[in-house]
This record gives structure tokens, C-alpha cells and sequence, in this order.
């Protein structure tokens, strides 16, 4: 067991349970069912459900559903199958409507204690009045309103009397607060639109900055964690919780989201990737969603392993991709069998092969795991190669297969090019080659060394097999840039290519991990796999330059 990165939410919880501040931890993730679960929420999920976990505490789920025009069923359904493919069962599961009737008579318990006040203004007078860093912000004209006429307005736009944006409720704080937030901030707006759950029961919603300290004290959350942009947000949410007079307290924490190299992070962008169908959908392979990175071939475990260290703090800073790649490698390293795989076939002839006859070799299925065994694999007189492990004029250092050169391929015999064949065009379409017999894999043949081993797949009994070779979809350069980023799509984030696999991965189903000799860890997508054709998704290739 690896020790985790530092997380310094532990130690304050470590802290609240030891003086008696808390007898029990109650965490939540809260996601808008707005949009997929990325990679960044995974952050979040892993310290809320992991913190509550090692200290014998409860997690929520809880949708934070106040934007009725943003949010669907579907995205709600996606968030709780991520979630648990993830590893994690929530103790409850919770939406913030659920609390729309409670925070209702929170909001008219402000009212009657002059605390808030309904506000004509349109939204666009609330921002030019609410004053800068220097400079203070001003009262509305509608901020002296009796309790009476705010509680009569108040009820009025819940049953529906005004049109969207006439009126929103206020609190009554301080219009000269150093912290903006505290300038009256809106805690209810009129929005005439169906809701997922509610459906058209309400015609107000409460805004987030009211609906999440509630439904946090609703819930007796002790710790509600959030990240950086809601720091100065904690005031309100604090007195939120004390003017609505919440029995329970719950404190908020924040720390820095996530950030990953060459990828975009947030709902609203990857919903335009979805939309204008540069992807295939939220699961494409190339996105940085859950499903995305599960579909690709990413495991709970090695998305864990990544959360674990790159650890909870409150610096902002980049991880690089490269370290989730890492753990993807080492979860799978022991774990997949490693078969081989030709991706851009080239066929070749063994000359002084019988014609007709077929043998079968021995393969281990993971030269560092002997427990996973050994198979069988066909080898007859026509196999496929790598196009990229022939050169007819190769460099010196060059140890594959070129006219006159010996090579050993993998499992099998050593062959000699003998004669190169090429198209009307001048490529080249097929090798003839000789094998020594002698030289077969096992045999314990010691005669002579060659420097290069290739991998290859019998042409008569291998499987046809549809590889795809992803890169970032869009890089940093865009965000430097200042560009709409949809204007910097990698043209080659999507390479497809065509080849065979070996004839024992028949039975392979969606999902299943393999290592491709030298070709990297391949997942076989669960959706574009029919009976004919295998699918693979390349997960990540074998080398990493980085260790962290
Ligand atoms: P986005 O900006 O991508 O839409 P969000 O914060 O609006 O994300 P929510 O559904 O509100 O999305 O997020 C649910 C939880 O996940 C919140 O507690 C939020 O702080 C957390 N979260 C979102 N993005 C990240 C991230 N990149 N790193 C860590 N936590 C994140
Ligand atoms: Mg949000
Ligand atoms: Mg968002």
C-alpha cells in the first residue's frame, strides 16, 4: 500500500474529531447534472468518499439541481454510474429540490427578519450597482421595502405572477462589504422552466450560493469541500447557515481543483465537443470524462491511484497527463495478457515453410507475471508483419528486417529476408523469406544472435481488428492563445487503422484490456465492437519518460 500525497483537509478533520467538534464526518459530492463527470470531479469524489471512508463518516451524493434550463435525467443517471464505477456507494442520495419547500421558508424567515428583500432591478443593474474591489457598491431603490410588501411580492413570484428577470430576492447584508459577495447577493431568481424532478411546481429557484450552505445543514455535513473560486464565497455561506438559523454548522473548506496538460476541463466546453460533434459523444474515447476515460480503457484503480498522489493542497498548479498514463500502466502491467498484434500489416512469405502446415508455439501470456500461464499460437507459412519493421534501405543501427538480415520473431523461429515484391507503384506489398528451423523459441538454440526480435500474427487464422490511436484533442496552446478553443481541434487526435490480432482473442469482449507487444495497452470499446470486427482503443503506449 502506497502512502498518500499530502491532504491537508485529513489533518483538519483528524483535528475536529480529537477535540469533539464532530463525532462523526458527513461529507457530500455535490455535482450539477449538467453535463458528464470528468476527470477533475474525480478529485473531488475520491476526497470526499476516501476521507469519509477512513474515518468511519457518511458521504452524500447530492445533485445540486437549482438550474432547471441546464439540467436533464440523463446527466443525473451518468453521475451515479461514474460514481460507482469509480469504487464508491454513497450513504445517501440527495437533491438539492428536494429541499426547494424548506429553503422556501428559509428565504420568508430572512424576510420577516429583514434580512432580504425582493429587488426590481434586472440583472444587469445588480452588476453595474454592486461596486468594484475599491470602490463600494450601491443600495437599490428597493431596499428600504417594508416585510410586509417583500413578504407579499415574495409569494407572488412563486405563484407565478411576474415574467423571468422582473424580480429576485436579495439579501439585506452590505453594499459596502470589502468582499463583493456580501453586496446584497441574490438568493432567488424567476425562471419559468421545466425542472427534471419538480417539473413545473416552481417557477423560482434559489441561487447556489443560498441552496448549498442549506442543503449542507439539511444534511448535517460537517465538512463541505469545495474548491479555490468559492473561498470568498465562505462568508455568505456562512451567514446563510446563521441567519437562516441552520441547527447544524457546517464549515467549508476549499482546495485547488485539478488541472491536467492538454486538457480542457470544464462542462460547458466539453458540452460544445458533444454538440457540434467534434466527438462522438460525452464517452468518446478523447474526452476527459469518466466515461470517456473508462470507454478508452482507464481503470478505478489506476484513476485512485492517480487522485491518491497528486494529493489534496491548496497551491494551484498543472498535473501532467503523463502521470495518469503512468498509473494506467501500472495497474495493467501485471494484470493484462500480452499478445501480439500487427497494426499496419505487411505480409510475408516464408519460402522453406511447408505449404499447408500449421504449428503451434508456445507464448507466456506475461513474461513478469508467471501466473498468468502460456497459450498457443498458430505459425504457418504466411504471417503478418509491422510495415515499420521493414526498411529496404535502412540506416545503420537499424536491426529489423531489410533485404539480407536476420531477425527473431517473437515466440517463434528466426527468418532472413530474401526478396523484396512491389506494386506497379514502388511499394512494397510483400517479403519472401527463409527460416532457420533450428532457431525455434525454446528450443534453446544458441548457434548465433540477431539484435532485432519482431512481433507477427499467422495471415491464415489471425483475427481482422480495427485499432485506434488517440491523441489530445485539443492542446494548451489554445488556452495560450486566447482563441476560441474549437479552432485548435488536433487534426490526428483519431488515427484508425486496420490489422489483425491473434486468432485466441475470439472471445475477447468490451472492455477487455490487452498489452500489444510494443504497441501499448489496448481496451476493446464496448460500442463500436460487432461480431466481425474487434475494436481497440489504445489506452497508452508502453515507454513514459515520466516517473513522478
Ligand atoms: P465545471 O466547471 O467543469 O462545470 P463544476 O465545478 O461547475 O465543474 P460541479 O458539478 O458543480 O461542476 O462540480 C461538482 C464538484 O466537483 C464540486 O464540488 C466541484 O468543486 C468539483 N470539481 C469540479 N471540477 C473540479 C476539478 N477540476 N478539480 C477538482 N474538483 C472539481
Ligand atoms: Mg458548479
Ligand atoms: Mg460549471
Amino acid at each position: 500500500n502506497k502512502t498518500s500525497s499530502s491532504n491537508f483537509i485529513k489533518t483538519i478533520v483528524t483535528e475536529d474529531l480529537k477535540n469533539g467538534k464532530v463525532n462523526e464526518i458527513v461529507t457530500r459530492f455535490p455535482p450539477e447534472p449538467n453535463g458528464y463527470l470528468h476527470i477533475g470531479h474525480a478529485k473531488s469524489i475520491c476526497l470526499n468518499f476516501e476521507l469519509a471512508d477512513e474515518f468511519n463518516g457518511k458521504t452524500n451524493l447530492r445533485f445540486d439541481d437549482t438550474n432547471p434550463l441546464k439540467e436533464e435525467t440523463e446527466y443525473v443517471e451518468s453521475i451515479q454510474e461514474d460514481v460507482r464505477w469509480l469504487g464508491f456507494e454513497w450513504d445517501n442520495l440527495r437533491f438539492a429540490s428536494d429541499y426547494f419547500e424548506e429553503m422556501y421558508a428559509r428565504a420568508v424567515l430572512l424576510i420577516k427578519k429583514g434580512k432580504a428583500y425582493v429587488c426590481d432591478l434586472n440583472a444587469e443593474q445588480i452588476r453595474e450597482t454592486r461596486g468594484t474591489l475599491t470602490q463600494p457598491g450601491q443600495e437599490s431603490p428597493y431596499r428600504g421595502r417594508s416585510i410586509e410588501e417583500n413578504l407579499a411580492l415574495f409569494e407572488q413570484m412563486r405563484l407565478g405572477k411576474f415574467i423571468d428577470g422582473a424580480k429576485v430576492l436579495r439579501a439585506k447584508i452590505d453594499m459596502s462589504s470589502p468582499n463583493i459577495n456580501m453586496r446584497d447577493p441574490v438568493l432567488y431568481r424567476i425562471a419559468h422552466a421545466h425542472h427534471h424532478r419538480t417539473g413545473d411546481v416552481w417557477c423560482i429557484y434559489p441561487m447556489y450560493d443560498f441552496a448549498h450552505p442549506l442543503g449542507d445543514a439539511i444534511e448535517g455535513v460537517t465538512h463541505s469541500i469545495c474548491t479555490l473560486e468559492f473561498e470568498d464565497h465562505r462568508p455568505l455561506y456562512d451567514w446563510v447557515v446563521q441567519e437562516c438559523e441552520m441547527e447544524a454548522t457546517p464549515q467549508q473548506y476549499e482546495f485547488a481543483r485539478l488541472n491536467v496538460t492538454n486538457t480542457v476541463m470544464s462542462k460547458r466546453k466539453l458540452k460544445q465537443l458533444v454538440d457540434e460533434q467534434v466527438v462522438d459523444g460525452w464517452d468518446d474515447p478523447r474526452m476527459p470524462t469518466i466515461s470517456g476515460l473508462r470507454r478508452k480503457g482507464f481503470t478505478p484503480e489506476a484513476i485512485r491511484a492517480f487522485c491518491r498522489e497528486i494529493g489534496v493542497a491548496r497551491a494551484v498548479s498543472t498535473v501532467d497527463e503523463r502521470m495518469l498514463e503512468h498509473f494506467i500502466r501500472e495497474d495493467l502491467k501485471l494484470k493484462a495478457l500480452r499478445t501480439m498484434a500487427v497494426i499496419r500489416p505487411l505480409k510475408v512469405v516464408i519460402t522453406n515453410y511447408p505449404e499447408g502446415q500449421t504449428e503451434w508455439l508456445e507464448a507466456e501470456n506475461n513474461a513478469e507475471n508467471e501466473e498468468m500461464g502460456t497459450r498457443q499460437i498458430p505459425f504457418s507459412r504466411e504471417i503478418y508483419i509491422e510495415q515499420d519493421d521493414f526498411m529496404e534501405n535502412p540506416p545503420s543501427k537499424y536491426f529489423r528486417l531489410f533485404p539480407g538480415n536476420e531477425v527473431r520473431l517473437k515466440h517463434a523461429y528466426f527468418i532472413v529476408c530474401q526478396e523484396v515484391i512491389k506494386d506497379a507503384e514502388g511499394n512494397v506489398v510483400e517479403l519472401r523469406c527463409t527460416y532457420d528451423p533450428e532457431t525455434k523459441s525454446g528450443s534453446g538454440f544458441t548457434g548465433r544472435k540477431v539484435k532485432g526480435t519482431i512481433h507477427w500474427v499467422d495471415a491464415s487464422q489471425a483475427l481482422p481488428a480495427e485499432f485506434r490511436l488517440y491523441e489530445p484533442l485539443i492542446t494548451d496552446e489554445a488556452e495560450e492563445d486566447g482563441k476560441a478553443f474549437l479552432d485548435y481541434i488536433n487534426p490526428r487526435s483519431l488515427e484508425v487503422l486496420n490489422g489483425y490480432v491473434e486468432p485466441n482473442m475470439k472471445e475477447a469482449q468490451g472492455q477487455d484490456k490487452f498489452q500489444f507487444f510494443r504497441h501499448g495497452y489496448f481496451n476493446v470499446d464496448p460500442k463500436l465492437t460487432t461480431t466481425k470486427k474487434l475494436v481497440f482503443n489504445r489506452i497508452v503506449s508502453l515507454k513514459s519518460s515520466f516517473d513522478p
